[in-house]
């Protein structure tokens, strides 16, 4: 039997009426499993009360337990009909929180945060659970922890998924409906871990990777990748199809979308990826697969936050070597460098995390001269850049021409051309891309 991977974010377990409709969207005779994110603004919620213990307020941290806790005891009452449902619901928020607020008469380390983040699924899967029983639609909850696991690399252990997620569906054989956690996992000594911020859509293909499913669905409030920031420029739309790779690009930009490192394991399997719209079931949204959209520009998205690093030297001049200590520098302070560009005798790297900023400059200082540029913003422009094309750098230029550019990157891969520059041109930037790469190209156009 082939199960349809099926990933809510937590807008859509976001408050009764969206679980109630989330009921539906799900009730059908397709072999499925659910995974689902923690309610919105749960982790985030999580997160801060983790951090006032680990800074033990813990007068401040109870505060902020009976809040969330309370904003759980409002959902529940409007989700149930029955008097037995709201108890059980009532009485499993209740051990939650009881389990959270335990923390604070006691020691806070990196174990018991890890167990505080991971609450948040426990409790909406539970609750979700409550409501398909309620409504007598069947259903079996799967624990992630028991069988959600990561090596000693922290990486997927697809080998222990694939064996005890297939015995635990085995088991249930006669069932149609799974629910499980996204986000949340065992490390390689089986202690609670996660798959990072976001991390349940990485749970949705993981799963669907192991289990080699027809599809991995991936529901959020948004219509699929757009071409363009809607945010910041009008009018844009939907993407239709887009290849893995290109997918991958576009979602470092759009990480509100797509987590990142998610595509992967899809695309190992050649498992479809479709990115849907709970607000709007209907619409097509966008299919992630091998197959691209033949099209000469897909979208164009943007990053700010970006720090540019320039260094100058004289030793860079026909030396080999320079590079790689420059690079060092960035390791040792694990920071992921995003662009490069080079010259013989300087090289500029872009940086999106600016926490390690200063000990960074102070070692690249040993190299040559330091140049910092903040507030910068990448523009990606993503699409098919084959060898064999010729004009398509030139368009984007064109398109740029009124902004001064910082650095400019092309042939890193085949489906990305990035430029940087300083945030204020953004909105000019990503509009007049707009202009030039889809609204007049009318055989650019998405459907
Ligand atoms: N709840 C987790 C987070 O907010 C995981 C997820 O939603 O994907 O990061
Ligand atoms: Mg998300």
């Amino acid at each position: 039997m082939s199960h349809l991977i099926m990933k809510f974010g937590g807008t859509s377990v976001g408050s009764a009426a969206r679980i109630q409709a989330l009921a539906d969207l799900v009730n059908d005779e397709r072999p499925k499993i659910i995974v689902l994110s923690a309610m919105a603004g749960t982790t985030n919620a999580l997160v801060d009360i983790a951090d006032s213990l680990y800074a033990n307020q813990n007068d401040t941290a109870n505060e902020k337990i009976n809040a969330l806790e309370s904003t759980y005891t409002e959902v529940v009452k409007t989700l149930y009909l029955s008097e037995k449902s709201l108890n059980k619901a009532n009485e499993l928020i209740k051990s939650h929180f009881d389990y959270i607020r335990s923390f604070t008469l006691d020691l806070f380390t990196v174990h018991e945060e890890k167990a505080v983040l991971a609450q948040g699924e426990l409790i909406s899967t539970a609750l979700f659970h409550y409501y398909l029983e309620e409504n007598e639609i069947p259903s079996v909850l799967v624990p992630a922890l028991d069988f959600m696991r990561l090596n000693h690399i922290d990486e997927p252990d697809f080998s222990f998924i694939g064996k005890h997620l297939k015995r635990i569906l085995k088991e249930n054989g006669e069932n149609l409906l799974f629910i499980t956690q996204g986000y949340i996992c065992r490390n390689e000594f089986g202690e609670i871990d996660n798959l990072k911020r976001g991390g349940s859509d990485y749970t949705a293909t993981i799963i669907g990777a192991v289990l080699d499913s027809p599809e991995i669905q991936i529901w959020t409030d948004i219509d699929g990748m757009h071409n363009n920031d809607p945010r910041v420029v009008q009018p844009t739309y939907p993407i239709t199809e887009i290849s893995y790779n290109e997918a991958a690009e576009l979602a470092y930009f759009g990480a509100r979308i797509l987590h990142p490192t998610c595509v992967l394991p899809a695309q190992k399997k050649h498992v479809p990826i479709r990115l849907l719209n709970t607000m709007k079931p209907d619409a097509k949204g966008t299919i992630i697969s091998e197959k691209g959209s033949g099209r000469d520009f897909i979208a164009v998205a943007a990053k700010d936050g970006i720090t540019a690093i320039n260094v100058r030297s004289g030793r860079m001049l026909l030396a080999y070597g320079f590079l790689r200590s420059v690079f060092e520098v960035f390791e040792r302070y694990r920071t992921p460098i995003d662009m490069i560009t080079t010259s013989e005798v300087a090289v500029s790297l872009s940086i999106d995390n600016p926490s390690q900023l200063n000990e960074i400059i102070k070692e690249l200082e040993n190299f040559g001269q330091v140049q910092v540029d903040q507030n910068q913003t990448i523009i990606c422009v993503v699409g098919d850049f084959s060898r064999d094309k010729q004009d398509q750098a030139f368009r984007i230029l064109e398109a740029l021409k009124e902004i001064p550019l910082r650095m400019i990157s092309y042939g890193g891969s085949e489906h990305n051309v990035s430029v940087l520059i300083e945030s204020q041109f953004k909105k000019q930037a990503l509009t007049k891309l707009n202009e030039v790469l889809f609204l007049n190209q009318t055989n650019n156009q998405g459907s």
